[in-house]
């Protein structure tokens, strides 16, 4: 039986997100339209918009629907008519939207060096934007947002929080983000929809001009059932409790640790989302590693994983200072919330045969 063990790079549609596409799929109209049709599915979106601001405690208004989190940071940084300064373990879609965007260096757990931002901030003297996400996608780390965003404040910077994979998984303070990135298809929901939370109102260009959707700030046809399903899947982040998770992945590491001394695990810091852990295996490059997984069923994913499938060495990892023969060899193992004790135990056993077999091939 396939173990699914890569709920960082997606999760499974919630039953709750499929019934909500699957009525929204008897619905015809263009929400832009003013005919009944249009004006029923307009009235089914807005209340989506409205359940989304809630739960970010945001203004309906605030809430721009995007095809997912790789639009919404686009807008955010390319929108933007300033400098922007970028922490150096943001996901490519925000390193790479802007080139001439400043970073700020993380320490060796994986956190924003806050002293070097506010030597940034100080030098800056244009309007400027803070992106820091809220909890990193390879290594699980959560960063210190509040204290982020209190220092962006003193210097009148913006606050943009890529929150992609920290909702519904830790507890966040809403109020200290200015822009939120928000991607359906890692709660639950479905691919290709997400948005960009405007807490505040920013003066941003939009990316895609036409039919002035969306405020205008994204035009285009709104991705009418991706919006009802995204919807469904936030109503369901709410109330998740991932305490149970969090101790599975802990025993996970502890046996492993206990199974084999070469086993080691790049980011047993905290704070760690609930879910993640990565596992470096001493001279097996990580995608011999998720090669052989999948060949016994399992998934799981050799850094970031949503970068079209290319394999390449850990931004991440380096900025942290991981030495690289420990990075090439590390696999991210990232658990959802129905993930069971046996799954651990069959990963476990994987793990460990697949050292032993490349170890006696490196012996030969
Ligand atoms: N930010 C982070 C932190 C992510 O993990 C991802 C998805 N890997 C994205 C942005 C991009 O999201 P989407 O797939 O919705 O474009």
């Amino acid at each position: 039986m396939n173990l699914y063990f890569d709920y960082n790079a997606t999760a499974p549609l919630c039953e709750e997100s499929k019934q909500a596409m699957l009525e929204g799929m008897d619905v015809t109209g263009n929400a832009s339209s003013i005919h009944q049709n249009g004006r029923r599915v307009r009235q089914k979106i807005e209340q989506a918009r409205e359940e989304i601001a809630d739960f970010f405690k945001a203004s309906p208004a605030g809430v721009i629907f995007t095809s997912g989190a790789t639009e919404a940071n686009h807008l955010a940084l390319c929108g933007f008519e300033g400098r922007i300064i970028v922490s150096a373990i943001e996901h490519d879609s925000v390193d790479q939207a802007r080139t001439d965007r400043v970073v700020c260096p993380v320490n060796a757990k994986g956190v924003l060096d806050l002293e070097v931002l506010e030597d940034l901030l100080k030098e800056i003297e244009d309007p400027t934007m803070v992106c820091v996400m809220a909890a990193n996608n390879e290594t699980g780390i959560v960063q210190p947002i509040e204290e982020v965003s209190a220092l962006a404040k003193k210097y009148e910077a913006v606050v943009h929080c890529d929150a992609v994979q920290a909702i519904g998984r830790v507890s966040l303070s809403w109020e200290c983000m200015d822009l939120i990135s928000v991607s359906a298809h890692k709660l639950g929901g479905p691919q290709g929809v997400g948005a960009l939370i405007m807490r505040k109102e920013v003066p941003l260009k939009a990316q895609l001009r036409g039919g002035g959707q969306e405020r205008s700030f994204r035009s285009g046809t709104e991705n009418f059932l991706g919006i009802l399903g995204f919807a469904a899947a936030i109503k369901k982040a709410r109330n998740q409790n991932w305490k149970g998770i969090k101790d599975l992945r802990d025993r996970l590491e502890e046996r492993l640790a206990k199974q084999c001394s070469e086993a080691s695990f790049l980011t047993r810091l905290e704070p760690r989302l609930p879910n993640t852990s990565v596992i470096a295996m001493k001279g097996v490059k990580s995608a011999t590693q998720v090669m052989s997984f999948d060949l016994a069923g399992i998934a799981i994913s050799a850094g970031a994983a949503c970068s079209s499938g290319r394999v390449k060495s850990s931004r991440v990892l380096r900025a942290m200072g991981v030495p690289e023969d420990l990075s090439e060899c590390a696999i991210r193992v990232s658990m959802g919330l129905d993930c069971e004790e046996r799954m651990v135990g069959q990963f476990l056993e994987t793990w460990m045969k697949i050292y032993t077999q490349t170890q006696s091939q490196l012996r030969r």
